[in-house]
Order: structure tokens, then C-alpha cells, then sequence
């Protein structure tokens, strides 16, 4: 556990909240490249002074893996930046990433003490800050100390679960072998959020950097098609299973099925292969330049459809959403941007009916709701207004309602069991942390916990990571070779 620095500041008084500058909103809506940039090293250091070490460091209790966070800005804010970088990995696998894709306002800047009038410490842009410095100044992870176990461990998905869980498994030394059917590693990360989020490149770094710690990726295999599960299994002492949740939920609207209709996630997909120039597989490019464009969900997928619609040059990009703006689910700075970069939103309506005419969509049907009672899950529920229909004039819709479980059919010759929603049971309270009902497999990310954030999916293979080491008894096995040495 780091050390905890006790220090009294008052430079948040002199000094508000500087967010890293954006790139203009003209030159934003026509390009896929992250609209964020980089903090000056003299601003991550002033931003840095910012935090008052509240000795409740709560920003570290809402982050879900909870780094240290006043210790590494404290380090930052001394510019003692490879000491920074070195404390932020020893909690998270991915920093680069979070830092730049995090929800930041939902997680640990909501909890800032700061937060409360004087403006939050920018904590995803100098995490973001920290980790490119000392990557760009040459910084790897040292792993000179970890000792051979001798172990092999199957991953399957190259996602932000089986990416942590591999990192976990180098640094206790055991060999992880990662299997993806993509082309390239990162899963959602390089395939569904846009490249104005995160660029490419910082996907390459982090492979880079993990290829050094002795991980080896197995890219373009569909286990259960191209290699068999059987064969994985036998081949190696454990399997970690981060095969996220991928089935599209359908509106159910009548018209659905109309040309002109698209699944979100097969829209982003098939834009990113392109800009890319990877080959499209079962994910066409979709051009949606010159048309009017009508986005159905409110989350952090409808916002990335909205954007990438405009930057393909849309005529017109509508979100519709049946709730209101404070009840949406995504992150609020991803909506603020929508807006800026010309989206328009209509909020409190619900689709009932997508219109077409000979099999091509030329508009959609929407009722008015009002917010009811709160349902199960504590958000108020929509209820349509009588009487209050209208239609639009759209060409193409788009549906970005979220995504349920996507379980594989060789889980049950295997007894990897399920839930009701098709989730793999996994808990991360057993004495082996994400280890399934098949004791030699473990699984964590989207498809144990259902579609959530990149963070939380890295939180959760981590722990599955220790349970493999402690599973395989690996740290004895690394404290008799220490002894014996
Ligand atoms: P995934 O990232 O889905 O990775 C699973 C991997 O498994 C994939 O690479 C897949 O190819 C591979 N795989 C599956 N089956 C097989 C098989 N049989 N053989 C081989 N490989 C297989 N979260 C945030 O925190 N911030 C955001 O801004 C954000 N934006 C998002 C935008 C979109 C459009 C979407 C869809 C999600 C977004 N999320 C965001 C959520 C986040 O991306 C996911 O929660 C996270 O990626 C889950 O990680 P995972 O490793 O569990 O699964
Ligand atoms: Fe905040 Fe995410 Fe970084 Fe945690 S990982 S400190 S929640 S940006």
C-alpha cells in the first residue's frame, strides 16, 4: 500500500480548474483524431498543486481501482513523473486509457473534495499526462525482480479485462498467452470507441509495452472456430475468459428491419475497420454523409454515433432520448461535446415506429413522455403522453439502445454456468476472486458484470488475475525460487 503524503495547499484558492484545451469545434467535426490536447508539463504540475490532500481521499474510493490518487498527483505536481507513472501502475493496468476515456465526472472527479465549488482536479487528464510523458521519455515496467513461475495461462479476448489480467499475470511471473479474433488488441477499446476518444496509437504503445513484458498476443482466432476451446484448455494451466457482451438490443419498433436502419456498434465498428484499413469482416463501412440522421439511446454509444455521424459529414444529427438531459446515463462531458460539435438532442421522447416506404426508412414516428415514479433500478420511468405524436424526416436511424450478454455455446460442454441474463457466474467475493463453476477457468469484464466501463472491466480481471496466481500457487512457487536463489 503507498504511503500516504500529508501536505496542507491552498493553491486551488489562487487557481481554478484547468481542463486541457480542445481542438476547435470546426476542425473537431471533421476529424476522427482525439479532440483533447496534452497538457504542458508546467500544467499538469500547477493542476497537480491543485489537490489539498484532504486525508479522505475519496476521489480514490470512487476510482474502481482505486489508485493512489493525491500520492501520484503529489508526485506530479513535483514533476517526479517515472515515480508518478510507477505508483499509477501498481493499481492500474491501463492508465493511458483511463485517463483519457474514463467518465471522470461520474467517478473519482465527482468525489474530489474540491468538487464541491471550487472545481475538481483534473484527475483523468494528468493520470492521461503521467503515463504518455513517461512512456514518450522510454519508461517500461521493470520486471528484472519477478521470477519465472513456469506457468501458462490461456487469455481469450484482447479487451481491457484479458489486457489487465495479462498484466497481472507478467508481473507474478506466468506466461500469458492472449487470444482475440480481431485483428489488433484492445477489443471495444480500437473497435468501438471512436477514434476522436481515444487514437490508435496509444493502443499500439500499450502493445508494445506489454509484447516487452513477455506477453504474447494470438490475433485474428475465434476460439471455438478457428482453434477449439478443448485445445486451449489442455495446452495450459488456466484459462481467463474477457470475452465482453456483444448482443445488440433491438428497439422492437415496427420498421426495424428497413434499409436505412443500423445496429450501433456494427455502425462504429465498420468505421473504425475503414479509417483503419483493416479488412471489414461481418462489419460494412457505413457512409452516412449528406443524410438526415436520427440516433435512438441517451448512453455514451449513442453519443459516439452522433459524433461519428457528424464527422462523416451528416446533413443533420438528431439524439432522441425519452428521458431528460439530467437523467441521461453517459458521461456529461460527452454530451456537452455532442452539442458543441452540432448535435441536436430531443429529449422526453420515445420512438414508436420507424416509417419507410418500399423497404427504405424515410422517417420515424416519436411519442412526448413525462418522468414517473422511479422504477427497480432508482431512475424515473418514462410514460408516454397521450395525443402528443409527431413524426421526423430521417434517412437513416440508428439504434444505440446497449448491448446484453453474448454467452458462447461451448460454455456448457465445459460447465461454465450462467445466469438468467446469460452472464457467467463469477464473483469477486470467493475465495478465488472471478473463478467460474469450472475451478480451471475464470472469467471478469462485460461478460461477468454485463456492458459496463473500460475501469471496471480492468478492475475485475485483476482480481481475477490473483486468483489465477493463487489458483496455480504461484507465489509460493516465486518465494521458494527467491529462497532457493
Ligand atoms: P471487450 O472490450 O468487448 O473485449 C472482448 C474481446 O474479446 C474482444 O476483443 C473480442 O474480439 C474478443 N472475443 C470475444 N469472443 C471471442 C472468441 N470466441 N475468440 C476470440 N476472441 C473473442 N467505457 C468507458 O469506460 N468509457 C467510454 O468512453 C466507453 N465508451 C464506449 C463506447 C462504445 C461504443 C461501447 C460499445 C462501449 C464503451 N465503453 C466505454 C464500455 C467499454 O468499452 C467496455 O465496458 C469494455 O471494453 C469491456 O471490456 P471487456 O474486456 O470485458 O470486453
Ligand atoms: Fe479516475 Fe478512471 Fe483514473 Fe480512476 S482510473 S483515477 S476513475 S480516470
Amino acid at each position: 500500500m503507498a504511503k500516504l503524503i500529508i501536505r496542507t495547499r491552498f493553491e486551488f484558492t489562487d487557481r481554478g480548474r484547468g481542463e486541457p484545451q480542445k481542438r476547435s469545434v470546426e476542425s473537431r467535426r471533421h476529424e476522427f483524431r482525439e479532440i483533447y490536447e496534452p497538457y504542458q508539463e508546467s500544467e499538469s504540475q500547477e493542476q497537480s498543486k491543485r489537490c489539498i490532500a484532504c486525508g479522505n481521499p475519496y476521489c480514490q474510493w470512487k476510482c474502481p481501482v482505486h489508485n493512489y490518487i493525491p500520492d501520484w498527483l503529489q508526485l506530479a505536481a513535483e514533476g517526479r513523473i517515472i515515480e508518478a507513472v510507477e505508483l499509477v501502475h501498481q493499481t492500474n493496468s491501463l492508465p493511458e486509457i483511463c485517463g483519457r476515456i474514463c467518465p471522470h465526472d461520474r467517478l473519482c472527479e465527482v468525489a474530489c473534495t474540491l468538487n464541491t465549488g471550487y472545481g475538481a482536479v483534473t484527475i483523468g487528464a494528468i493520470e492521461r499526462h503521467i503515463t504518455d510523458t513517461a512512456f514518450a521519455q522510454g519508461w517500461r515496467p521493470d520486471l528484472t525482480h519477478v521470477i519465472a513461475t513456469g506457468r501458462r495461462v490461456a487469455v481469450i479476448g484482447a479487451g481491457p479485462a484479458g489486457l489487465a489480467c495479462a498484466d497481472v499475470l507478467a508481473r507474478n511471473g506466468v506466461k500469458a498467452i492472449v487470444y482475440d479474433k480481431h485483428p489488433e488488441i484492445g477489443g471495444l477499446l480500437a473497435f468501438g470507441i471512436p477514434i476522436f476518444k481515444l487514437e490508435h496509437k496509444v493502443i499500439k504503445t500499450r502493445r508494445n509495452i506489454l509484447e516487452g513484458m513477455g506477453i504474447k498476443f494470438v490475433l485474428g482466432a475465434t476460439i471455438g472456430q478457428d482453434i477449439s476451446f478443448e485445445d486451449v484448455l489442455e495446452n495450459h494451466d488456466a484459462v481467463f475468459l474477457g470475452l465482453g457482451a456483444y448482443t445488440h438490443k433491438e428497439g422492437g419498433l415496427p420498421g426495424e428491419d428497413a434499409d436505412g436502419v443500423y445496429k450501433a456498434l456494427d455502425y462504429l465498428i465498420g468505421n473504425t475497420k475503414s479509417l483503419l484499413k483493416f479488412p471489414p469482416g461481418e462489419h460494412e463501412y457505413t457512409d452516412l454523409s449528406g443524410q438526415r440522421v436520427a440516433v435512438l439511446g441517451g448512453g455514451d454509444t449513442a453519443m459516439d454515433c452522433v459524433r461519428t455521424a457528424v464527422r462523416q459529414g451528416a446533413k443533420e444529427v438528431l439524439c432522441l432520448y425519452r428521458r431528460d438531459r439530467e437523467n441521461m446515463p453517459g458521461s456529461r462531458n460527452e454530451v456537452k461535446n455532442a452539442m458543441d460539435e452540432g448535435v441536436q438532442f430531443q429529449f422526453n421522447v420515445q420512438p414508436l415506429e420507424i416509417i419507410e416506404s418500399d423497404g427504405v426508412t424515410t422517417g420515424i414516428r416519436l411519442v412526448k413522455t413525462r418522468l414517473g415514479h422511479a422504477d427497480a433500478t432508482g431512475r424515473r420511468r418514462p410514460m408516454q403522453i397521450e395525443g402528443s405524436e409527431e413524426t421526423r424526416d430521417v434517412d437513416a436511424v440508428i439504434v444505440a439502445f446497449g448491448f446484453s450478454a453474448s454467452p458462447e455455446l461451448w460454455f456448457e460442454d465445459y460447465g461454465i454456468e450462467t445466469d438468467q441474463w446469460g452472464l457467467v457466474k463469477a464473483s469477486a467475493d470467493s475465495d478465488l476472486p472471478f473463478q467460474t463453476t469450472n475451478p480451471k477457468i475464470f472469467a471478469a469484464g462485460d461478460m461477468v458484470r454485463g456492458a459496463d466501463l473500460v475501469v471496471t472491466a480492468i478492475a475485475d480481471a485483476r482480481k481475477g488475475a490473483e486468483g489465477i496466481v493463487d489458483y496455480l500457487g504461484c507465489r509460493e512457487k516465486q518465494r521458494d525460487r527467491r529462497m532457493s536463489n
